[in-house]
């Protein structure tokens, strides 16, 4: 029997883990792939991610990028910058084998199952069923991502919002002659990318509406524009899930992290940093409910606060920004508006903290 069993071991799931073992508990990761394994994200990696993270990511950094370019069809494009990072660039299939290592290094077990088939709660522990095997285990935590399977065993999951995004790689010379950019286009819920990397650029295209928008077609255009380039190598799309703040994402003894509990943000869907942060918390609940003799739900619910207001926050100012994206681009374009936001943001401030600076006279 393990202590826990995580099924997922994307950075939610290998943030639990690591945690997990860093504590002493046995821990079991289940995959449905072998790594590396290809996942649709950009790897764009913010200060605050960064800031979470236990150990040194440095060899899987691509680039850090201290300027944000912001265009919009209606407005003159203008940069954020600061001292510090704003950005670092990875790419997951590495980053994720990466950290995998990290927890296998910590004596960590990871099986690759295809097929979960079930997932049996008792009173005293759960049960993973993957047809040819059972896997038995005192907690489940489920980081298996915006398409979650585990996510169906816990109650009133069903007030989640899935977003959409897609992403291509561009081979170019000298990706470094192209600034991190974000494009807001008229009349779309969303944003188009472009990611310098060290032998390419990733571009795409996120969506919190419209999947109209997300067609290869579309994003080879914006290659053309962008990069001078149509030679998309890749190209892949995922949802993105958000709105877990309006859930409880636990079970007496299963754990939703990651996308699987809704913890993407839906302005921008940023989702790293809250897959890593809600890991981490989860871990921090099931090894302090024995110490405190108190429910891992309960704790994690605590725990996870946080978590929650910074997605409300977010999807608050989503609301905000694409009702009346060229106010707040006008004003955000404003470098006494932005600025301390700016600074902040490189110092690995979350939103809420971010707020909190702005507001002060
Ligand atoms: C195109 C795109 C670009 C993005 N760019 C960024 C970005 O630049 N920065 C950022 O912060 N966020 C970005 N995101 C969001 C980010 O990718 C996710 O929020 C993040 O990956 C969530 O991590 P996770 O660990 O919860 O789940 P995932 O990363 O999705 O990992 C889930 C893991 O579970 C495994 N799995 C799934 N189902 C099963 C199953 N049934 N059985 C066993 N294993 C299973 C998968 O193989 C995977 O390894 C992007 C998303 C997309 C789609």
């Amino acid at each position: 029997m393990f202590d826990v069993a995580i099924i997922g071991a994307g950075p939610s799931g290998n943030a639990a883990a690591y945690d997990l073992l860093s504590a002493g508990l046995r821990v079991v990761l289940l995959d449905k792939s072998d790594f590396p394994r290809v996942k649709a994200c950009a790897g764009g990696l913010t200060p605050k991610a960064l800031n979470l993270l236990k150990y040194d990511i440095t060899p899987v950094i691509k680039k850090e990028c201290r300027k944000i370019k912001i265009t919009s069809s209606t407005r003159k494009s203008f940069i954020l910058e600061d001292k510090n990072t704003l950005c670092h660039m990875t790419r997951r299939d590495e980053l994720d084998l990466f950290s995998l290592e990290k927890v296998l290094a910590k004596g960590g077990a990871f099986h690759v199952e295809r097929k979960i088939k079930n997932v049996v709660q008792t009173p005293s522990h759960i049960e993973i069923e993957t047809g040819s095997r059972t896997f038995k285990a005192r907690y489940l935590i489920g980081a298996d991502g915006a398409n979650s399977f585990v996510r169906k065993f816990v109650k009133g999951m069903n007030r989640l919002k899935q977003n959409f995004a897609v992403e291509a790689r561009v081979r170019v010379d000298n990706p470094a002659r192209f600034l991190m950019e974000l494009e807001f286009p008229s009349l779309v819920k969303g944003y188009r990318w472009v990611f310098p990397l060290d032998d390419h650029v990733n571009i795409g295209i996120y969506s919190t509406t419209n999947r109209t928008m997300l067609k290869r077609k579309i994003l080879t255009d914006f290659a053309k524009i962008k990069i001078g380039s149509d030679r998309l190598e890749g190209f892949k799309g995922y949802p993105i899930c958000s709105g877990g703040y309006n859930c409880i994402p636990c079970s007496d003894r299963i754990i939703l992290v990651g996308d699987a509990a809704g913890f993407a943000e839906g302005f921008l869907g940023e989702g790293l940093y809250f897959a890593i942060k809600s890991g981490q918390e989860a871990a921090r609940a099931i090894v302090d409910s024995k110490r405190k003799t108190k429910s891992a739900c309960k704790l994690y619910q605590q725990y996870i606060q946080g978590i929650k207001t910074d997605l409300r926050l977010y999807q608050w100012s989503a609301n905000l920004f694409y009702t009346l994206p060229w106010a707040c681009l006008k004003l955000v374009s404003s470098p006494l508006i932005h600025s301390r936001f700016v600074k902040g943001f490189g110092n690995g401030k979350t939103l809420k903290e971010l707020w909190m600076i702005a507001s002060k006279p």
